[in-house]
């Protein structure tokens, strides 16, 4: 271990050359003009594999339809490092791809060059999500290999060029290697998310799911002129306010009947994950750019976004939003809002009672015009257990080398890749953040560096 953080130390220098070319190649999965760059950055990553006597594969994904133009979907990268029988192999998920940057979205500095700033980060975009964490374990690699070392464990790598444009391929891909090329993998080892502070490292055991709902109300034939119909005909949009704000209170609660009878409670074990999170108020202050959050305590923030449901409402369709005044009656509007599911809620379930709901609640207006609800998509939570041993062994890791116990975290979000892994290969998945939490907002604006919608 003296030998290989040494080696680490001594070469910080090469690791950071090693991300600055990577930085470099402007691999956005997003816009086609792009598309050779994210080829280009596959052959970055098989290149550096090789050179490390990986044995690598890749994975034609065939085509893409973009808005009617037909695109090549970027390869999957697949690589071996070490097939001892003896060891465990554990499965790296990493993504090559990343969201497009201009310098006009606020960045100080050109994204696609890695600059050292002067607080010792190194901004650049995928420089943390996600080109740093898979260069990070390249540099592992790299490491043993140069010293001589024997790797503890056989590695395998899953590398995809899609993250960032809904992982097209993807889910198939991992069904069909389960039982191939993953059939040796006894862990899954997911580094894609950010620690919850600045100062110190934590392991992501839960993630929420989300269920999303359109809700459309369907009245006259076309849209009306108030001055001659107002007054006269129940208008869609009145119905739709009408339910839509039963939804929901301004504190957060959701008020759609039975929707808390499934969530599981809070165990002494778990109340205790919160004692000591790197993670203060003011730091929320900070993300949403004023002081309007609910609850003034950390932990009951925490818990109210990584392990209880909330329900936001997100738009209407269909009404007038444009400037300036328009006497429009839309004759057909759908409001859109989603839900954030935990343990033990079942999407089929919560669907139901929010589909009863606004059904029984529309019915109470007396109203003549017509409902429909219905869920759009949904995608389970995820909850990981802590005490598995591929979480003990990584927070082992973390105390030997950032001398501090990681603090055990969920995510309110959703990474849909670490189910995909946990149902088609039937093993246990740790997320192991390696970005500071603020690597979001000093590389990008917030909240547009992630997949999750
Ligand atoms: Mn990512």
């Amino acid at each position: 271990m003296e030998q290989f953080l040494e080696y680490v130390e001594k070469h910080e220098r090469d690791f950071i050359e090693r991300l600055r070319k990577a930085v470099a190649i402007p691999s956005v999965s997003g816009d086609p003009a792009y598309r050779p760059e994210v080829f280009r950055m596959s052959e970055f990553l098989v290149a550096e594999l090789k050179a490390l006597g990986a044995s690598v594969e890749t994975r034609d994904l065939g085509k893409q339809n973009w808005h009617g133009q037909e695109l090549d979907l970027p390869p999957i990268v697949l690589a071996t490092v070490g097939n001892d029988p003896s060891k465990k192999t554990i499965l790296v998920y990493g993504h090559y791809d990343v969201q497009p940057a201009l310098i006009e979205d606020g960045w100080n500095t050109s994204p696609f060059e890695l600059v050292e700033d002067d607080q010792d980060r190194l901004v650049g975009r995928g420089s943390s999500d996600d080109k740093g964490p898979v260069l990070g374990w390249i540099n592992v690699v790299e490491a043993h290999k140069s010293l001589g070392l024997e790797l503890p464990v056989n590695l395998k790598f899953c590398l995809e060029g899609m993250e960032e444009s809904g992982s097209e391929g993807l889910d198939a891909l991992i069904y069909d290697e389960a039982s191939k090329y993953f059939k040796d993998v006894d862990a899954v080892c997911i580094s894609d998310n950010y620690w919850l502070g600045t100062t110190k490292p934590c392991l992501t055991y839960g993630l929420r799911g989300v269920s999303y709902y359109h809700m459309k109300i369907k009245g006259p034939r076309a849209d009306l002129h108030s001055g001659v119909f107002g007054g006269t005909v129940h208008e869609p949009m009145t119905d739709l306010i009408s339910v839509m704000s039963k939804l929901v209170d301004p504190n957060g609660k959701i008020l759609v009947p039975g929707i808390y009878d499934e969530v599981r409670e809070v165990s002494p074990e778990e109340e205790k994950t919160y004692d000591n999170l790197d993670f203060k108020i003011e730091e929320l202050h900070d993300a949403i750019g004023n002081k309007t959050n609910i609850h003034d305590s950390v932990r009951k923030t925490l818990q109210c976004r990584w392990r209880n449901p909330s329900l936001s409402l997100h738009g209407i369709e269909g009404a007038f939003y444009n400037p300036g005044d328009k006497t429009v009656i839309p004759a057909c509007v759908t409001g859109k809002f989603s839900i954030r599911t935990v343990p033990d809620m079942e999407p089929k379930k919560i669907s139901e009672l929010v589909v009863k709901y606004c059904k029984d609640e529309f019915a109470k207006l007396g109203s003549k015009n017509e409902i429909d609800v219905y869920c759009t998509h949904d995608g389970n939570y995820w909850l990981s257990s802590p005490e598995h041993p591929n979480y003990v062994a990584a927070a082992k890791a973390v105390e030997t080398v950032y001398k501090v116990k990681p603090d055990l975290t969920r995510e309110g979000g959703s990474i849909p890749v670490t189910l995909s892994f946990q149902d088609a290969l039937n093993k246990n998945v740790l997320l192991l953040p390696m970005g500071r939490g603020d690597d979001v907002s000093c590389t990008a604006l917030v909240f547009s560096s992630h997949s999750d919608e």
